[in-house]
């Protein structure tokens, strides 16, 4: 089955609260009036038979009304209370007077029933007649030396009538207004969901390739406004990681054409020119020099590449970095001296963290190789790792290039490298500090540069030290 829209789940929903409602309503109504009604017309029939009462008299056994044939107002009231109307003479059960109306009916009281009145209070009994529904009360009285009922009625024919009209508008009114409320429920919804259709056709013109574009957003800040704005958002958001993936293949195809490059000069060169085994292998060991750089590359950016998408787990073990900052030193010594550079070291001991060992020795390696890289020879690199609070301090000062101002705020982005008329640009691929932050993000740590272009530069890694570290530092108790 096919799925039904939302104008039309929202157009049934408001369609059968208004019958519910609706219908609740009319019963209500139907029970207060029908109920109200009966107690007018038994009330009237109430103040009908003691009025009548009052103009009965007995002449010689035989009922009379004494009422002024010239007074309107009497003779009206005693034409209709008289009506229906019967006098029996209990005690011996005769009927002493009635109306033509009830004579018709033959209604007419047994000497059984009409013992049962004698002592009884006023009562009302309905009866079903060929001419409808009759109601009759009856009243014993005492008056000259005999004990008669008097018997008034009325029809409760127009009540019913008027019961009966209410239902049959009901009939025709309570779907005319489901279809009404139906009506104004599909076209409200219909505008209503306007808004939504436009969104939802401005959101599928949207490609990769316009993703500059916008969903308008009306100003009336409700919710398909702030959808709208969300959307945007969404939108902008994709527009930059797009833009920067572009970016990112364009550096790559750009690093990669370089040395392949220059890799196929040598290699043509070396074919036109070479003749002797020393020239090929010297272009071979260039060669091999360029490859091992593109490996690198390579290598660095697939890293990357599964850092960012998420493959890559941090691991969450007791790190001790003085010691492994140390070594590190020590391994960069003989790459500093080849440079004339000189390295220094100077640890606090047995500082812990919890983190991952490879990541945190590719931070010290990564900062401690381009502080040597980026010193002229006779430059001076000075490592040093302190703990402070909860921290453990990395702080790898050189006396090298420095990083001009307007550089220092991109030095982290990928392919970056700051101007490479001052730098040794064949040695990088401007990776090395887009890994070194990711590392230090996954380690909740932070990393300053200061530099200044000809005096050098610092770099400091905060990294928090393992709870495991913290607890034991703890006084006992
Ligand atoms: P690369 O592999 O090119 O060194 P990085 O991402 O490690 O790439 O560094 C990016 C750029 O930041 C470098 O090309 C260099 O211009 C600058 N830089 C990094 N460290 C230093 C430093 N210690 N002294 C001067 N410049 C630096």
């Amino acid at each position: 089955m096919k799925p039904l829209t939302l104008r039309t789940k929202l157009t049934l929903f408001y369609s059968i609260t208004v019958s519910v409602l609706l219908t609740g309503f009319a019963l209500v109504y139907y029970r207060v009036l029908s109920v109200g009604l009966d107690q007018a017309l038994t009330q009237e029939l109430i103040d009908r038979t003691s009025g009548l009462r009052g103009y009965l008299r007995f002449e010689e056994g035989q009922p009379v009304f004494a009422y002024d044939p010239t007074d309107p107002d009497e003779v009206s009231f005693i034409n209709t209370a008289t009506r229906y109307y019967q006098v029996y003479e209990i005690r011996n059960g005769t009927l002493l007077a009635e109306s033509d109306e009830l004579r018709a009916l033959g209604v007419e009281y047994s000497a059984e029933d009409l013992s049962r009145y004698i002592q009884a209070p006023p009562s009302l009994i309905d009866l079903q007649t060929d001419q409808g529904k009759l109601r009759l009360r009856n009243e014993a009285l005492a008056a000259e030396g005999g004990v008669y009922l008097l018997v008034v009625g009325t029809s409760l024919q127009p009540m019913e009538d008027t019961l009966t009209s209410f239902i049959k508008a009901l009939a025709w009114l309570l779907p005319s207004g489901v279809l009404l409320a139906a009506l104004a429920a599909w076209f409200m919804a219909g505008k209503a969901l306007e808004p939504v259709a436009a969104l939802g056709k401005a959101a599928g013109q949207i490609a990769v390739s316009s993703l500059d574009r916008r969903l308008p957003v009306r100003g009336t800040n409700d919710e398909l406004d702030q959808l709208a704005s969300q959307f945007n958002d969404t939108l902008a958001r994709l527009e930059k990681a797009v833009a920067e993936m572009k970016q990112f293949t364009a550096s790559i195809s750009h690093e990669l054409r370089t040395p392949l490059a220059v890799l196929r000069g040598e290699a043509e060169v070396a074919l036109m020119q070479a003749n002797s085994a020393e020239q090929y292998r010297r272009v071979l060991a260039s060669q091999l020099e360029e490859f091992e750089k593109l490996t690198r590359m390579i290598n660095q950016l697939l890293t990357l590449a599964r850092a960012e998408s998420g493959d890559v787990a941090i691991a969450h073990e007791p790190v001790n970095i003085s010691s492994m900052t140390e070594s590190l030193a020590e391994q960069l010594e003989p790459v500093a001296a080849s440079k004339d550079v000189s390295i220094s070291c100077k640890c606090d001991s047995d500082v812990i963290l919890r983190g991952d060992a490879a990541w945190v020795e590719r931070i010290i390696l990564n900062l401690a190789d381009n502080a040597i890289k980026f010193t002229p020879t006779g430059g001076h690199v000075q490592i040093k790792l302190s703990r402070a609070d909860s921290s453990a301090i990395l702080d790898i000062a050189d006396d090298g290039i420095g990083i001009s101002p307007d550089d220092v705020p991109h030095i982290f982005e990928r392919f970056y490298r700051a101007d490479p008329s001052r730098s040794n640009r064949a040695d990088g691929a401007g990776l090395g500090l887009s890994l070194v932050k990711w590392a230090v993000d996954q380690h909740r740590g932070s990393i300053q540069v200061e530099s200044t272009p000809g005096l050098g530069t610092r770099f400091t890694v905060r990294l928090p030290l393992s709870l495991w570290e913290r607890a034991a530092r703890q006084p006992a108790g």
